[in-house]
């Protein structure tokens, strides 16, 4: 289905009413092999969105966007220790993670209520409560946009980072994921060791699968603002990432910086800490502003433009680089010019 001149209101978690040219709506994989075949058809840039919750439009969309809504969970395999379950891209992720947890299945847990789809979870490598998608990704098949020819990709060959994997990088708008496959454990073990986890378990009663997801449940909506009610697109900023020997000198500055120690054998500061600190939280310039809880969510009061949202974003980015030295980098991406 192909919709014209559509408003971009429902597609975008900060709620900014732009329009697109074109936007190409995809409920199953034959009809994205169909349509992405006759690619020359499409008006282009082309562009594939999900639920819009990791995007920042700064007016309207010149281009057709592409949005999967292919539904469908199935179990593709059932082994004594683990199953593998598949989800269509369009499915919303929550739901997901909500199914899998009722039936018994760990793995997806800690990533609840994580706003968006299926489909964009290999692309973020979406991660919470120490857990990223790139743990539990079995496989991701995707349909090329150039020709419409499908392939599978393993999970290292998704080469998951950061937020990060090859999605975003040489294979950009390259391809629309339509299922995603994850190995979930039968018998979980269950990863507690982050923030107040276990505190807010032990308030629900055992530690089980169940619970864990309620705690998640319980904490995020404590402190997250809920699109639905206030725009916004989760984190602004990724954690940077230091060398230890300007972590240590920071240490010095300022004793109560939190850091993490990162596999890569670097640093990982807060983000959240960093702006805070630059006194942020809670400010606001127009109808954009910073929440109040959390100094790393950008939010949409009401009437602000994609552009005001970006500019506070940037005098933010200068403060944290003229006081700390470190230059954030964006997690939210920016559609259109700025
Ligand atoms: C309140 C709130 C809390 C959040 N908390 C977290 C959190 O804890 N952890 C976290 O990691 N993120 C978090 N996010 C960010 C966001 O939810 C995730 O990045 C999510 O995976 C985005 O999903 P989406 O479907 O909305 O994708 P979109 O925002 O629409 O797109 C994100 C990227 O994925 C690509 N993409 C989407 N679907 C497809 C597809 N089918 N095929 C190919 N490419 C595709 C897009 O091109 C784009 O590059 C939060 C956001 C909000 C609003």
């Amino acid at each position: 289905m192909i919709y014209k001149n559509i408003s971009l209101k429902k597609y975008n978690t900060f709620g900014l009413d732009y329009k697109a040219d074109n936007l190409i709506s995809i409920k199953t994989e034959e009809e994205a092999i169909s349509i992405l075949k006759e690619n020359r058809k499409i008006d282009q840039p082309l562009f594939v969105i999900g639920g819009g919750s990791n995007l920042l439009f700064t007016g309207d969309y010149k281009g057709t966007l592409m949005h999967s809504e292919i539904e469908g969970i199935t179990i593709e395999e059932e082994h004594p220790e683990y199953v593998i379950v598949s989800a269509g891209s369009g499915v919303n992720w929550d739901k997901f993670v909500e199914r899998c947890v009722n039936n018994g299945f760990g793995g997806l847990e800690n990533l609840s209520l994580i706003p968006g789809s299926v489909g964009a979870s290999p692309v973020q490598n979406i991660g919470a409560y120490g857990i990223e998608a790139k743990d539990i990704i079995e496989k991701v098949r995707v349909v090329s946009v150039s020709d419409g020819s499908v392939s599978e990709l393993t999970n290292n060959e998704c080469r998951f980072g950061y937020r990060n994997s090859i999605f975003k990088e040489e294979f950009k708008n390259r391809f629309l994921v339509i299922r995603v496959y994850f190995r979930l454990s039968t018998n979980p073990i269950l990863k507690l060791d982050y923030g107040s986890l276990t505190d807010e378990i032990s308030k629900l009663g055992g530690v089980n699968i169940r619970n864990v997801r309620q705690a998640v449940v319980n904490i995020r909506r404590s402190k997250l603002p809920d699109p639905e009610i206030l725009g916004n697109a989760g984190s602004f900023f990724k954690n940077p990432l230091v060398d230890k020997d300007f972590a240590n000198a920071l240490r010095e500055q300022y004793h109560g910086i939190p850091f993490y120690d990162d596999p890569s054998g670097k640093i990982k500061l807060a983000a959240g800490w960093l702006v805070d600190q630059c006194g942020w939280k809670g400010k606001r310039i127009g109808d954009a502003g910073i929440h109040e809880k959390q100094a790393l969510v950008l939010v949409n009061y009401n009437n602000a433009t994609g552009k005001e949202i970006f500019d506070l974003s940037e005098k933010i980015r200068q403060s944290v680089s003229d006081k700390f030295g470190i230059e954030l980098e964006r997690e939210v991406e920016v559609i259109g010019s700025i």
